[in-house]
């Protein structure tokens, strides 16, 4: 068993409240294999200039994760992105972005990375992503992330490669862009329409919804008093929730799609505590269970039937 993930590997620049950093290890492929890779072997793919460290790939092969299918083009240079956030951590403005050796890429995946069963696409050109969905097996599982700006310059690609996925991962206000539907329900069950059995709307610091053709489920993100960098939290929450699933894909349901979020909401709290991909790096599995542990703990209530009873409520009017 396997996750493939196509992304963006990258150098970011990031200015936060809390300090800035010049050039780091980053991209959605990056934030997705660390966490995916304490779940299941991860093949990202993907390629990085002849300026990429060695010793970012290494962090990239932490937790058995595999670089086979990273590939180096010595004379071109790493995508860069440079953002910088306010004090609202949920909004972000780019700055600069450097597709560079992502401009001509084409995808040539190892045998061991088309026989994954489950696949991330993870947010880049759509054409690039409908390339590497056409090169896999048979994955049992698809999921897609996808942007404002593929939204606004390549919309049509980007719903044909929708259509095919399992799963679309978006930010709320990229979902209401992308069907054009004020209500995020409304929207997401437009998805569904188009293909998917299930759409994640992400809500940054609020956390994050599933929605299904019969089901609902919402999780807050987890209440940290210090949010140092919010990037790549979203790529963090799909390694989590697409590596639970990809060890439940014989017993796929409610309950595991429920745990899958929980996961994904745990390991994006620990990647928003420091710049880059230190955090989760260096992070242990005992410390994941407690976070979802800690989660379980603040989005439970009890219900007694005399709590709600019939006329309960309004027994203050009598
Ligand atoms: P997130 O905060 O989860 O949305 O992901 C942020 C990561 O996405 C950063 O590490 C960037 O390198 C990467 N990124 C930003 N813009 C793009 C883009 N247009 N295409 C692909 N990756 C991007």
């Amino acid at each position: 068993m396997s996750i493939t993930v196509v992304g963006s590997i990258a150098y970011d620049a990031v200015e936060t409240p809390y300090g800035e950093r010049d050039r780091m290890l980053g991209g959605a492929a990056t934030h997705f294999a660390l966490a995916a890779s304490f779940f299941d072997r991860v093949h990202p793919v993907g390629p990085v200039g002849g300026d990429f460290a060695e010793s970012d790939l290494e962090v990239l092969r932490t937790r058995g994760t595999s670089t086979d299918d990273v590939e180096v083009v010595p004379d071109g240079r790493t995508f860069f992105w440079r953002g910088r956030y306010g004090w609202d951590a949920n909004t972000r403005e780019t700055l600069d972005t450097q597709l560079n050796v992502f401009e001509s890429f084409e995808p040539k995946l190892s045998p061991q990375a088309r026989a994954s069963d489950a696949l991330f696409l993870a947010n880049i050109q759509p054409e690039l992503q409908g390339q590497v969905l056409d090169a896999m097996d048979r994955p049992s599982f698809t999921a897609l992330d996808s942007m404002n700006l593929w939204i606004d310059i390549a919309r049509d690609p980007l719903v044909a490669v929708i259509e095919r996925v399992d799963c679309l991962i978006l930010n709320d206000a990229e979902l209401r862009q992308l069907t054009g539907k004020p209500n995020l329900i409304g929207a997401a069950r437009e998805v569904l329409e188009w293909g998917p059995s299930m759409v994640v709307s992400k809500q940054g610091e609020y956390g994050a919804a599933l929605i299904t053709a019969d089901g609902f489920f919402a999780l807050p993100a987890f209440p940290l008093g210090t949010v140092v960098d919010p990037t790549g939290a979203g790529d963090t929450f799909a390694g989590g929730f697409v590596g639970y699933i990809a060890q439940h894909l014989a017993d796929l349901n409610d309950d595991v799609l429920r745990r899958a979020m929980a996961c994904g909401t745990a390991l994006a709290s620990f990647n928003v505590e420091a710049f880059g991909t230190g955090r989760v790096a260096r992070l242990t599995g005992d410390e994941i269970h407690d976070r979802v542990g800690s989660l379980h703990a603040i989005s439970r209530f009890e219900l007694e039937p005399a709590n709600l009873a019939a006329g309960a409520l309004e027994a203050h009017l009598r």
